[in-house]
């Protein structure tokens, strides 16, 4: 039988970088690509309202991100696309967890416990404290078997199945033990400052940059400043950091020996990304110029209807069981 898999986007700008397709975006196509997989992707648009406040925005960054998945090779005939937040059960088995969830257990977290570290707590928001409850509770609505998270979410996806456990203890058995699926650690990928790409750096190359902006931004790649006869380490090159992704393994190889054989120039070098962007990000931008607001709004309003009705008959079990109805 197939796995039930989900996994998030979290819409919390407009922006998604190449930084973000080599980290993100690819895996979902490759588990969209795997047999043994029945994969639930969702909107995770109420995580996004904790750092997006400003309606108009996050209505905008919805559209954007929905948009650019598609566009990027996403499949909504084989992974179903829904927005949690017109889902009104999220928050409400959020609540029912809350309620069996000791305030040590959230205390010991360690995304809240550096957030804690580097925040005063006037300055911390509760939600940094309870947002894994409301995970737990987009896992355990849909009868999650895998949930792909990278090593710093995995201890969240572990409440997820304690709570269940102790919810079946206690209830009946309502829930589906969910477990981690822990994605091997993607290289961070480098923007245009050698820094990790990304939004707030403002060193990213936009998967919708036009070609002229493209051109300026590989421009700008930072490099050492070594003469074209000296040999040079392609490891610590920032061009053949974000070149290499888009490199076949007998590409690869090749490059490879003209950084270490003497005589690469890095204008040379950072024309060839250049026209690899660009080759890569032309059929995304066309696919996405042909998806529309409205073409996205109907998808995520029939699929948030069957999503619905998953989730409300979760729900139902998990009062009658709890002695709400
Ligand atoms: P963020 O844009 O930081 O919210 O990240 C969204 C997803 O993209 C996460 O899975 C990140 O790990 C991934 N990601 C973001 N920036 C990079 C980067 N520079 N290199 C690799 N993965 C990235």
């Amino acid at each position: 039988m197939k796995k039930r898999v989900i996994t998030a986007l979290t819409p919390s700008s407009d922006q998604l970088h190449i930084g973000n397709y080599f980290g993100a975006i690819k895996q979902m196509i490759d588990l969209q690509n795997n047999e043994d997989y029945e994969v639930l992707m969702f909107i995770s648009s109420l995580h996004a309202f904790t750092k997006v406040q400003d309606a108009a925005q996050l209505r905008h960054n919805i559209s954007m991100f929905v948009k650019i998945y598609l566009a990027c090779g996403v499949d909504p005939e084989r992974i179903f696309m829904f927005d949690q937040a017109p889902i009104a059960w999220h928050t409400q088995l959020t609540w029912i967890l809350s309620c069996m969830t000791h305030m040590w257990f959230m205390q010991r977290m360690h995304v809240y416990k550096d957030a804690a570290a580097k925040w005063t707590a006037d300055a911390l928001n509760v939600w940094m404290f309870c947002y894994p409850i409301l995970m737990a509770a987009d896992i355990l609505l849909y009868d999650i078997d895998l949930v792909p998270v990278g090593q710093d979410q995995k201890q969240h996806v572990e409440y997820a199945r304690d709570i269940a456990e102790k919810f079946n203890r206690q209830f009946g058995d309502v829930f589906v033990l969910p477990d981690a699926l822990i994605q091997s650690e993607v290289a961070v990928v480098p923007g245009i400052d050698g820094r990790k790409m990304s939004k707030s750096y403002d060193n990213f190359l936009w998967l919708l940059d036009t070609p002229e902006v493209l051109k300026k931004k590989v421009k700008l790649i930072v490099t050492d400043a070594l003469p074209i006869e000296a040999v040079k380490n392609p490891d610590t090159c920032n061009v053949y950091n974000i070149l290499k992704l888009f490199l076949s393994p007998e590409e690869d190889i090749i490059v490879r020996k003209r950084y270490t054989d003497w005589g690469l120039g890095y204008g040379v070098i950072k024309e060839e990304l250049y026209q690899k962007v660009v080759e890569f990000v032309a059929p995304i931008q066309h696919r996405f110029s042909q998806l529309d607001d409205t073409m996205i709004e109907q998808m995520l309003l029939a699929n948030g209807q069957k999503a619905n009705d998953i989730a409300s008959k979760k729900i139902e079990q998990v009062y009658k069981a709890v002695g709400l109805l």
